[in-house]
């Protein structure tokens, strides 16, 4: 029979360890195939980890992974793919069930029985989010579509089954700043979607605040697409045009009239937006030089306190 990976990144789940595991159980025991849940305790200061073991002691399809401090999701999910490698299938789960289990089934189905390599999630609500967060959220879709190669559906979640390949695949992206949803669309394959509602957060409340999301989006836009750099070329040459024109107009004007002195105003004005527009631009490549920086160190995505995996 196959065997199933469930990679799950916890960061202080201590109250849906166990909620989930059972609504995993319910789910897949009438299912065809072998399945395990690996946890990943994403530095949790809770007791995430003592849940999980004790749920490991009684349920040997049960394994994690500790990691030293928090290191963040995308970095949980890779180390999710790096021990699932002897699996034939490979899922992505939040532990808070807003990953709706109830679509596994249908999820597992199609893999085996398809062509498809990735069958993934998308929602089609935001019922129950603040509406600044949703209007962002489909802002930040459209930008990152537009401006970068990769094709982002509004509302696509890591929530998504895939075949072995694809997981591998995934794992030779070894870049240290990652974007997973970005990764995924970028590695290719044939993806089929599968669409449903918002649900809200069963247990506590979403640990990832409004400008953790801002910060999100930036990372994603910095990592998938490189037109914020031409920014100050558009800038430079629109900015030369006018002072082109607005010089021979000067010019012209001082022959016809003479030269009283004034215009003071207007030139703090324009002083004041063109330095605005160079701070501007040197905060975009000093972006970019950052992630550079942090890649060049090499160092590693995540480090592992203990775990209980071969
Ligand atoms: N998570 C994690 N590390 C973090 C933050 C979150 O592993 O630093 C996990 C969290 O435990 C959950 C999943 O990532 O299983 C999604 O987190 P959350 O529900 O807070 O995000 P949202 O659903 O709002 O996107
Ligand atoms: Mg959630």
């Amino acid at each position: 029979m196959k065997l199933l990976s469930i990679i799950v990144p916890c960061f202080n789940e201590e109250n849906s360890i166990n909620l989930f595991y059972n609504e995993i159980n319910e789910t897949l025991k009438n299912i065809d195939i072998n399945y395990q849940i690996l946890f990943i305790d994403d530095g949790s200061n809770d007791n995430t980890l003592t849940t999980i073991k004790k749920l490991s002691i009684r349920y040997n399809n049960i394994k994690y992974i500790s990691f030293s401090r928090n290191f963040g999701k995308e970095s949980a999910i890779y180390a999710g793919f790096q021990y699932s490698k002897n699996c034939d299938y490979v899922v992505i789960m939040d532990v808070d069930l807003q990953d709706p289990p109830s679509l596994l089934p249908e999820m597992i189905d199609i893999i085996q029985n398809s062509n498809y390599d990735i069958i993934a999630t998308r929602r089609v609500s935001r019922k129950g989010e603040p509406i600044i967060r949703s209007y962002f959220a489909r802002l930040f879709y459209k930008i990152i579509n537009r401006i970068s190669n990769l094709e982002l559906a509004d509302g696509v979640r890591d929530y998504r089954i895939m075949t072995k390949e694809v997981a591998n695949s995934i794992l030779q992206l070894t870049e240290y700043n990652r974007f997973s949803k970005g990764l995924f669309s970028w590695v290719g394959f044939k993806t089929k979607w599968v669409e449903y509602e918002n649900i809200e957060r069963k247990t506590d409340e979403s640990s990832w605040s409004f400008w953790e999301l801002v910060k999100y989006s930036i990372e994603g836009i910095v990592a998938f697409s490189t037109l914020p750099l031409s920014i100050s070329t558009f800038f430079g040459i629109l900015i030369s045009i006018i002072a082109f024109f607005f010089m021979i107009f000067i010019i012209i004007r001082n022959l016809l009239y003479g030269d009283p002195v004034q215009g003071w105003a207007s030139t703090i004005c324009i002083i004041l937006l063109l330095s605005g527009i160079q701070l501007f631009s040197i905060g975009i490549l000093g972006k970019y030089l950052e992630k550079t920086y942090l890649e060049t160190k090499h160092r590693p995505i995540y480090i592992i306190k203990e775990f209980n995996i071969d």
